[in-house]
């Protein structure tokens, strides 16, 4: 799906580390992109994850909201969520104290590194808006474990990095962190991929040589599932 309201330049940055974050824009068409996940980051298979609302401020509107998109995670894989109110759970989402309409999440057990005082994910304000379930989708994605599609080695995005460093206003740091290939290491699970990933960002031709572009994916694609359904089985495998 191609956002509607496209933006020239990515959006949002993240603030610390381990935060994986969210941006995109643009228009176009290449396919065969790759899912990412990193095993030692995943939960313990059949586990329970409590999910809480870190705002108090949420309401029950806000809530239903992101419990709907996430739940659409749940038929693929053998994790329950466990949503409360409060501060605290395993996983703890906040909402953007600005109007950023971005979003950012620790990768899987990441989560359990950070400090109890502080959120694991962060999600816009305004559930109304039609990327906000798009966002829960994917942040839920990195809170499973799994990392950007377009990071994958053999994604081959001819970045324009000098329009890159110019336009997008993210730091060497998070630019590595976000947009360039991930290292071709064991530590990685890259599965293949025959749609669009909404682990995928969508991609401005104008950040790229050649106009290579990606359009922004705004459900579970087939390989999403088949990346989830790997990594947390609901039953045992034959052959492992
Ligand atoms: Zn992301």
């Amino acid at each position: 799906m191609i956002n509607p309201a496209s933006q020239p330049v990515f959006l949002h940055h993240q603030t610390t580390p381990s935060i994986e974050d969210d941006t995109g824009s643009a228009h176009s068409l290449s396919r065969n992109r790759r899912n990412i996940g990193e095993p030692a980051k995943y939960w313990p298979q059949n586990s329970t994850i409590k999910i809480a609302m870190y705002d108090y401020d949420m309401d029950d509107e806000y809530v239903l909201a992101v419990k709907k998109a996430a739940s659409e995670w749940l038929p693929h894989i053998n994790l329950k969520f466990e949503f409360v109110a409060g501060e605290e759970g395993n996983v703890r989402i906040t909402q953007n104290v600005n109007n950023n309409s971005e979003g950012s999440s620790a990768i899987g057990t990441d989560a359990l590194d950070r400090s109890p005082a502080h959120p694991t994910m962060a999600l816009p304000r305004d559930h109304r808006h039609p990327r906000f379930a798009y966002i829960v989708r994917h942040e839920f994605g990195h809170m499973l474990g799994a990392h950007h599609a377009h990071q994958h080695p053999d994604a081959n995005i001819p970045w324009d990095m000098e329009k890159v460093n110019r336009m997008v206003g993210l730091s060497q740091q998070e630019v590595e962190r976000n947009l360039l290939p991930l290292p071709r290491s064991s530590k990685y699970d890259f599965t293949t991929y025959d749609g669009d990933s909404v682990m995928h960002y969508e991609i401005n031709p104008a950040l790229t040589h050649g106009g290579w572009g990606q359009s922004e994916s705004w459900t579970l694609s087939d390989e999403d599932i088949a990346w989830a359904k790997k990594a947390y089985p609901k039953t045992t495998p034959a052959i492992s």
